[in-house]
Order: structure tokens, then C-alpha cells, then sequence
């Protein structure tokens, strides 16, 4: 399809939380990629876990009785590291594949326990799930559901509003618990904008669940990794999903990987036995060692480095440094939690011409959802390079409002 692109922004290279574009211009990755560098760019370990796994086997499909070792040992890593309760995993190819995966499961689930009404998938107003079948059908995010020829792709979804118990528990009502199988929602929605859930607002759509007997699936595929100061956001607030989408930051972005935490619960009509139904899902890459053996790596590289706990101290550097921008008269609110922010300009602001800025300053940054500024940086950002980013941003803004006065 073609698309009119006035201006390309070609990354030659990377290291830390710093890009040189093609033309030799050095910037601060604010978003880390598309939210996935985690433990930053360029390092050579990972490239050397890979080369080592590629030259042993580059990878075993998992389809049938095949599997291979870096899949299994990364899927009884993971085991330990997801709030959910007797978990096993299905691998994937990343964030959309597993929103995909999730909410076929819980379909599959209610069929296969005899609630064969329970079809109806629920998810935010202004979320995210990626763009495959499912992952369009259920966005919070419009645009993203519109165009098909119908309401959406797959027919049997409805949005809740971004975070009012008391209007969807009215919802549910509406709808008929009996048809409601599962909902997913981001614990913090950010392409949507970057917003935190209010105070008992996790623990109350999981009650939601719970009373309703409906699946909550965590789509952590943002918030996974420690991008919220703990494991898995699902930690913070609290909260013990039936299931977990993530990817991202897995691999850091290192290699495409995705995976899904299922509960004990939904497995286990899958488990029981020889003659146990199958759950016909399932991709090429699915486990993809070369990229399993990445994730490990990268996993090893989160603990010895500590850098969950990083992210923790640098929580409030972040939250102060880009809180400061709300003084600024183009700018309607700023959203921080753990290290992730939306710096959300007014409506008529040029956020165009603000990102423009930014980069001629040394700091790339990008538009989300409501027209706000995506914040996001790697893990290993000093707090100097937070408030540098925060001060471009500052000088990028002042600039447009001069020129706009
Ligand atoms: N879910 C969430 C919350 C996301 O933010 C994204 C991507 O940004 C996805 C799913 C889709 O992931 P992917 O782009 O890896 O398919």
C-alpha cells in the first residue's frame, strides 16, 4: 500500500539508550523502539547467545512430541516469574500472536467445559492489543477496529470504558454474564496514551471477573519485564490473571518472541490424559530456540544487573523530570508510572513539529494516542539523560509555542 512519507528516520546503530541515524545524528531512544529495549541496545552477550544457539541448532518446531531446550528451560524460567497460579506457557512469535493465542484459548476453554454461550471477549476503551484478527477486533483504540465492513473482525466483543467498575459491571449485566468469556485489558494502557490504573481499579475488574466468572486475561506485553518496577505490572497492582500476554520486552528486542501464561485452570482440560482435547494452536516459530536462548539471555542480564529494582529508583527521577512539562501551556497533562510516560499536549498543539524538535535537539520521541508524547526509555538511562530528555523537550515545546503565539 502506498504511504506518503515526508521524512524517514533510518537507525544505522545503537548502544545503551543512545541511535545514530544513518546521517551520523545521535539520539536518546525515549520510546525504546516500540517499547521493547529494555536492557538497551547493543549488547554483545545476547549477540553471542545467539550465535552459540544458531550454531548448535538454529531451532525444533514444538508442533506434536518435538520440542527443543531453550523453549523448555525458558518456559520453566518463566514459571517462576509470572503471578499466575500453576502456569504453564505457550511460545509465540510476539505481542499479537499472543493476544491472538489468549483470547482463542478462552474461547476454546468455555466450549470445552460445557458453557458453549460464553463467547463475547471484553476489553479498555483506548487499548492495545496488537493487529491481528482478534487483536483488531477487540481495540480500544477505533481506528484500529474500523474499516472491515462490520462493527469488528470477529463479531462476539465490547469495550469497557477505560476504568469505571460500576458502568462495566453494568455492561456485563447487559451483555449476560452466561455470554462473556474473557477480558483483556492492559494493566497500564499505552499506546492508548500511557494510563495507570487508578487506585483498586486492577483488583476490581479482577473481583468483576471472579463474581462473573469471566477469564482476565493481563495483556502485559508493555508492562512485562519490569517496566512498571516489578515483574510483571500484575505484581504491582496485586492482581493473579488466568492469563498473561507478553513479548517485547522477553528478548529486549533482540529477537521476535511472544508467550502466553495460561493457568492451571485453563489448562487443564487440555491436560487430562491421553484422550484430553487438543488445542489446535500453534506457529512454526513457536518456541523458536535461537530466540528462546535470547530471552534467556536477556533475563540474565535483568537479574545480575538488578535492573527491575533500577527501574524502581528511577521511577520518581522519571515522574519529576517530565511531571515539570505540565507547566508548559501546550501541554494538558502528564501521565508517569514506573518508566513509562505520556506527555499528553492539548488537542490543537503540532505534535508534529514538538517531535520534529526534539530530534533536531538529540531526543527521538513519537506520537501515542491523544495526541501525547511517548515515554519509554531502556532500563539502563541515568538520571542525567532523563532530565536531559525531559529539558529538549521543555526547549522543543517553547519553541513551537513562540512560533505559534
Ligand atoms: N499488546 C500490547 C499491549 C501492545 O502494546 C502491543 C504492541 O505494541 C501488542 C499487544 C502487539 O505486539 P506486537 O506488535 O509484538 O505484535
Amino acid at each position: 500500500m502506498p504511504t506518503t512519507i515526508k521524512e524517514r528516520v533510518v537507525i544505522a546503530s545503537a548502544s545503551g539508550a543512545w541511535l545514530t541515524t544513518e546521517d551520523g545524528h545521535r539520539l536518546l531512544d525515549l520510546p525504546a523502539g516500540l517499547w521493547y529495549a529494555n536492557i538497551g541496545h547493543g549488547r554483545e552477550r545476547i549477540a553471542q547467545a545467539a550465535a552459540k544457539q544458531m550454531t548448535t541448532l538454529e531451532t525444533y518446531h514444538l508442533f506434536g512430541i518435538h520440542a527443543n531446550r531453550p523453549a523448555i528451560d525458558l518456559a520453566e524460567r518463566l514459571r517462576g516469574l509470572v503471578p499466575v497460579a500453576d502456569a504453564s506457557f505457550i511460545l509465540t512469535s510476539g505481542g499479537s500472536d499472543s493476544v491472538e493465542v489468549a483470547c482463542k484459548l478462552a474461547r476454546r476453554y468455555w466450549q470445552q467445559v460445557g458453557r458453549t454461550r460464553k463467547t463475547v471477549v471484553l476489553s479498555r476503551t483506548g487499548g492495545y492489543h496488537g493487529l491481528h484478527g482478534f487483536g483488531t477486533s477487540i481495540a480500544g483504540l477505533d481506528f484500529n477496529r474500523a474499516g472491515y465492513g462490520t462493527e469488528s473482525l470477529i463479531p462476539e466483543t465490547a469495550r469497557i470504558p477505560l476504568a469505571d467498575l460500576a458502568a462495566t459491571r453494568t455492561l456485563i449485566e447487559r451483555i449476560g454474564p452466561g455470554n462473556v468469556a474473557a477480558l483483556v485489558a492492559e494493566p497500564v494502557v499505552g499506546t492508548g496514551g500511557v494510563h495507570p490504573p487508578p487506585d483498586g481499579y486492577l483488583t476490581g475488574l479482577q473481583a468483576l471477573c471472579q463474581e462473573f466468572d469471566i477469564l482476565l486475561v493481563a495483556d502485559e506485553v508493555i508492562t512485562g519485564f519490569g517496566r512498571t518496577g516489578e515483574w510483571f505490572a500484575s505484581h504491582r497492582w496485586g492482581i493473579e490473571p488466568d492469563l498473561i500476554t507478553m513479548a517485547k520486552g522477553i528478548t529486549s528486542g533482540y529477537a521476535p518472541l511472544g508467550a502466553v501464561a495460561v493457568s492451571g485452570r485453563v489448562s487443564e482440560p487440555f491436560m487430562s490424559g491421553d484422550d484430553a482435547p487438543i488445542f489446535r494452536q500453534g506457529i512454526t516459530y513457536s518456541g523458536h530456540a535461537t530466540a528462546c536462548a535470547v530471552a534467556m539471555e536477556n533475563l540474565d542480564v535483568l537479574e545480575e544487573e538488578d535492573l527491575v529494582a533500577r527501574v524502581r529508583a528511577l521511577e520518581p527521577v522519571l515522574a519529576t523530570a517530565f511531571g515539570s512539562l505540565a507547566e508548559s501551556p501546550l501541554v494538558h497533562e502528564v501521565r508517569a508510572i514506573g518508566l513509562m510516560a505520556g506527555v499528553q499536549l492539548l488537542p490543537d498543539v503540532p505534535a508534529d513539529e514538538v517531535i520534529r524538535g526534539c530530534r533536531e535537539r538529540g531526543v527521538l520521541t513519537r506520537l501515542l494516542a491523544g495526541n501525547a508524547l511517548h515515554v519509554c526509555p531502556p532500563f539502563v538511562i541515568t538520571p542525567d539523560e532523563i532530565r536531559f530528555a525531559a529539558d529538549v523537550i521543555a526547549a522543543a515545546l517553547d519553541a513551537v509555542a513562540e512560533r505559534t503565539a
